[in-house]
This record gives structure tokens, C-alpha cells and sequence, in this order.
């Protein structure tokens, strides 16, 4: 068999099993309906002009590395069955020259080299994540404002406290003196905070 034949026979095949696909065949195909599929698509074609009794020879013999062949033997006489095989790629495929990945793939945001659409999607994500990204920072920020009224709030209740606890000690240290005006007895004296003595009596002002 020349090369050229072993090319038409090789797309033949090919073009069989596509065809068979598209009828609805499941592969492995029936090799008597297989047989059909390459007359209609070549009607010239016998597996005899190849030197071959039988197409089960033709295929089984000269295309061992693209077909599998499996016999049923469960019926008399038995049956075959074909399929392509599945294979490393084709040799045309392995032989091209080595590219870092680096090189071969293109850059992601280039448009002219990005899909209109996967551009327009990723930019929609990014800008939902950027809407994200301020809502949360929007939340963090009523937080801290939150957490500064606060803040504030217990400031203003920390200096009235201090306040209401330095009259308390005021009134504490006038009842501590037991001090009582020496002109009219009136308890109501004013007490200096140095000495912690009184020294002037509200009730009648005089100095004591
Ligand atoms: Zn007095």
C-alpha cells in the first residue's frame, strides 16, 4: 500500500466514524454496517484493489495502531467490532517546538487579545468585588463612629461622675468636721479645703 493510499484509507476511516457518529452509532460500530458506511462515503471502494479478502483483514492489518478490533464470539460466526482508538496525539501535534508556558500564554487584560465578553465579565466582577469591598468599608466606618459616640458618652458620664463625687466628698468632709457656726449654731458652714476646717457660716456670714 502506497502512502497516499494509506492517507485516503486513514481520512476514509475517519470520515466513517464521524459519519456513523452523526446516524446515531455507538461506538464500537458492527463492522458489516462500519463496511456500508465506507461504500457510501467512497462507493468505488472494495478491501479487495488493497489486497485484502476481508475489510476485517484490511483494517486489523494495516491500521493496527488507529483501530481496535474486538471479536464476539459469543455468536456463530462470530462478530466484529470497531473503534478508533484513543491514543497520544498525533505526531504532528508532538513535534511542535517547545514554548515556556510563559511565552504561550497571552496577556490577560490585553483587549485586542481577550474575548469581549470574558473581558466585559471580568470587569463586571471587579467591579461588583469593588462595590463589596465598600460596603464593607461603609460598615467598618458607622462601627467606628459608633464605637467613638460611645467613646464620647462615657467621656461626658466619667466627668459627671467626677463631679457628683466631689460634692459628695464636700458634703462628706462638712459632716466629717462636725463643725457648727460658734455665732448661731447653723451646720451650714463652708469648709476650707486646705485645712479642713470651717471658716464661714452661710447662715449668718460670719467668719469663724
Ligand atoms: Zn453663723
Amino acid at each position: 500500500m502506497t502512502p497516499a493510499q494509506r492517507k485516503f484509507l486513514r481520512d476514509l476511516i475517519h470520515a466513517a466514524f464521524e459519519r456513523a457518529h452523526s446516524q446515531g452509532f455507538e461506538s464500537p460500530i458492527d463492522l458489516a454496517p462500519f463496511g456500508k458506511l465506507l461504500r457510501e462515503l467512497e462507493p468505488g471502494f472494495t478491501h479487495q484493489a488493497y489486497g485484502h479478502e476481508k475489510l476485517l483483514y484490511l483494517l486489523r492489518g494495516e491500521f493496527p495502531e488507529l483501530l481496535h478490533i474486538r471479536k464476539d464470539q459469543e455468536v456463530d460466526p462470530p462478530r466484529y467490532y470497531v473503534s478508533i482508538r484513543r491514543g497520544p496525539p498525533r505526531p504532528a501535534h508532538r513535534q511542535q517546538p517547545f514554548r515556556p508556558e510563559s511565552a504561550r500564554m497571552p496577556p490577560v487584560l490585553d483587549p485586542g487579545l481577550v474575548d469581549g465578553g470574558l473581558l466585559e465579565r471580568y470587569l463586571a466582577s471587579l467591579a461588583e468585588s469593588s462595590a463589596r469591598t465598600q460596603q464593607r468599608f461603609g460598615a467598618i466606618d458607622r462601627r467606628l463612629a459608633g464605637i467613638q459616640d460611645e467613646l464620647a458618652q462615657s467621656r461626658a458620664n466619667e466627668i459627671k461622675m467626677n463631679t457628683e463625687i466631689r460634692e459628695l466628698d464636700a458634703r462628706l468632709m462638712k459632716y466629717r468636721t462636725g463643725a457648727s457656726c460658734k455665732h448661731c449654731g447653723s451646720r451650714n458652714v463652708m469648709i476650707s479645703s486646705s485645712t479642713l476646717k470651717p471658716h464661714f457660716c452661710r447662715n449668718c456670714g460670719k467668719y469663724l
